[in-house]
């Protein structure tokens, strides 16, 4: 079920880069796992998958735990400060840095370990009032503010698009966080890469590849329904 599932994802995936003449090699597919038993993520682990996200800090230290060294976290859900240290030195990308006060956090433990880590800052794109993150127009203030602070190293941009019935409503935001990362990028702000968009989910992930998207979401898609 699940290598079939993934295997259709990645399909998916190619068939969005063709239409729009990108390299589907430029999107990286994390398999959002939370609240799945480690069984069903081994299962994604037998049929090739390598990296993982997950919201919470304590179920996604306790999956660390039991599965394999090689497998890739990415933190993707809202992050309290005085959790940074748990997982610290232990993802490969932290998705939702949404406040300067968390950046600073990130950065001191990053000094505390003599480490990089590297995030991307996510955008409410669409100014939902239940969603974290910064406003389009704080963006580019917030990466500016960040690039002083040692440690941190922000790779680009992530936001999570409404939830809709259909998929092609949440294009605009796709398109204008794209537009956003390559105003930013013209800046050239030291220390601040926009090369990485983490952007599309189950519902939507198709629509993200084809208007930028270098990574994608995918939970329900791959695990079923939580
Ligand atoms: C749960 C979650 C996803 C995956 O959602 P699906 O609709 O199951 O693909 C992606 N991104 C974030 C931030 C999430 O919390």
């Amino acid at each position: 079920m699940v290598s079939e599932n993934l295997e259709q994802v990645k399909a998916n995936i190619e068939a969005a880069c063709k239409r729009v003449g990108r390299d589907p090699k430029d999107v990286r597919l994390v398999a959002v796992s939370k609240t799945k038993p480690i069984s069903l993520i081994e299962e994604a682990i037998e049929a090739g998958q390598d990296t993982f996200g997950e919201n919470k800090v304590q179920e996604m230290c306790d999956k660390m735990e039991v599965l394999p060294d090689n497998i890739k976290w990415h933190m993707i859900g809202h992050l309290q400060r005085n959790k940074v240290k748990y997982i610290a030195g232990k993802v490969e990308l932290i998705h939702s840095v949404d406040s300067i006060r968390l950046a600073k956090q990130i950065s001191d433990e990053a000094q505390k370990q003599s480490i990089e880590i590297p995030v991307l800052l996510e955008v409410n794109v669409a100014r939902e009032e239940s969603k974290f993150g910064f406003f389009t127009e704080e963006t580019e203030d917030a990466c500016r503010e960040i690039s002083k602070m040692p440690g941190i190293r922000v790779k680009g941009l992530m936001t999570s698009a409404p939830f809709v019935e259909n998929a092609e409503d949440n294009r605009k935001y796709f398109k204008k966080l794209y537009e956003l990362a390559v105003d930013i990028q013209s800046k050239n702000i030291d220390n601040i890469s926009m090369r990485e968009l983490s952007m599309g989910m189950t519902g939507d992930y198709v629509v993200a590849v084809e208007e930028g998207a270098t990574i994608v979401r995918v939970g329900t898609g791959i695990f079923g329904s939580r």
